[in-house]
């Protein structure tokens, strides 16, 4: 298989993690740039548990449709603005996963309490609740992402964004696994987030080299979340 039907096999299957993993039901989508371009393939207005290698589209950061059959999702914004403001980004996955959204509306950051939440120090947040269905709110997500590797978006989702769809599609569920995680702790705390003992910064940084969604150690993560998601049947 030739680097670009890896990518189209790559984005398909992403789509189809993100949706078996609970991180999305009917929506959500994951989208990579062809590599070198400002455009990029990203999955067609169905559940992402649905996207199919053959049936991806073509879209441009200006959000122009070049190829592929079917609708675009409506929030393909994020992605094109992304891609825009950011060129060393190469994948974006944008999912709707619950725990993540419990912690945006408790109003509690997400705290790094273990390996494989290690890369999401300091997450921002994007606080405009509603869908990204315009170039100016796509634009106010990738400014709020800055240079990051992860957006809150306040009870709504989150955005990934690294240079491989692997990466960024590890790290949405490390984000949603880590959330829960949180949550539970806070739940345990009697809801006291002080009681929650983080890593430090520097304990963080170990880990994330060691076990983060950029690391070797992630390949095993994806190799799971794929033999997982072949497996699993629509809607887990
Ligand atoms: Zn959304």
């Amino acid at each position: 298989m030739d680097g670009i039907g890896e990518l189209r096999r790559d984005v398909a299957l992403a789509n189809r993690i993100i949706e078996r993993f609970g991180l999305s039901n009917a929506f959500g989508h994951v989208s990579a740039r062809i590599p070198g371009t400002s455009t990029f393939y990203i999955s067609t207005r169905r559940s992402p548990g649905l996207a199919d290698e053959d049936k991806l589209l073509v879209i441009d950061n200006d959000g122009k449709v070049l190829s592929g059959e079917g609708t675009p999702n409506s929030e393909f914004w994020i992605h094109a603005r992304i891609y825009a403001a950011r060129p060393d980004v190469g994948a974006v996955v944008h999912a709707h996963p619950p725990a993540c959204i419990s912690l945006t509306q408790l109003g509690e950051p997400h705290r790094v309490v273990h390996n494989q939440g290690s890369a999401f120090t300091d997450l921002p947040e994007y606080g405009r609740i509603g869908l990204i269905r315009s170039r100016e709110l796509g634009d106010q997500v990738a400014k709020s992402l800055g240079g990051g590797i992860a957006v809150m978006m306040r009870g709504h989702g989150i955005s990934t964004a690294f240079k491989e769809v692997r990466a960024a599609t590890v790290a949405a569920c490390f984000l949603e696994e880590s959330a829960r995680i949180n949550l539970g702790m806070l739940a345990a705390a009697g809801g006291d987030g002080s009681r929650v003992r983080a890593f430090t910064r520097e304990e963080a940084q170990l880990a994330n080299e060691q076990t983060g969604p950029a690391a070797k150690a992630a390949d095993r993560a994806w190799e799971y979340y794929a033999a997982v998601a072949a497996q699993r049947p629509l809607g887990g």
